[in-house]
């Protein structure tokens, strides 16, 4: 088994593979991320985010998702309590790394 010694795959349960297939085929392998302007993602999903991080493994808690929208949730997650309350300032602007010394 690939995954024998990981904790995420200790987390999962032992039919997460027919949990899987089940998510993906009710959001017709499609992924279901919402942008800020309200479209939907719709590229082909091939993976299955947990809604809420967790162990929650009902169908509620569970949707498809495109391989770059996971990664980008996955990423953002922990930071993403810290992001909310963040107040958004201007962004330093970047200098051509050839020009830093
Ligand atoms: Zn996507």
């Amino acid at each position: 088994m690939a995954w024998q010694g990981s904790a995420r795959r200790a987390r999962l349960p032992k039919n997460w593979a027919l949990i899987r297939r089940r998510v993906l085929r009710r959001d017709n392998h499609e992924c279901q991320t919402r942008f800020s302007d309200g479209r939907l993602c719709g590229a082909p999903a091939n993976q299955v985010d947990h809604i809420e991080p967790g162990d929650g493994h009902s169908m509620a808690n569970l949707r498809a998702l495109c391989a770059w929208c996971h990664a980008r949730k996955s990423a953002s997650e922990g930071g993403h309590a810290a992001a909310c309350t963040r107040v958004r300032t201007e962004r330093p602007k970047q200098t051509h790394p050839a020009l830093e010394d």
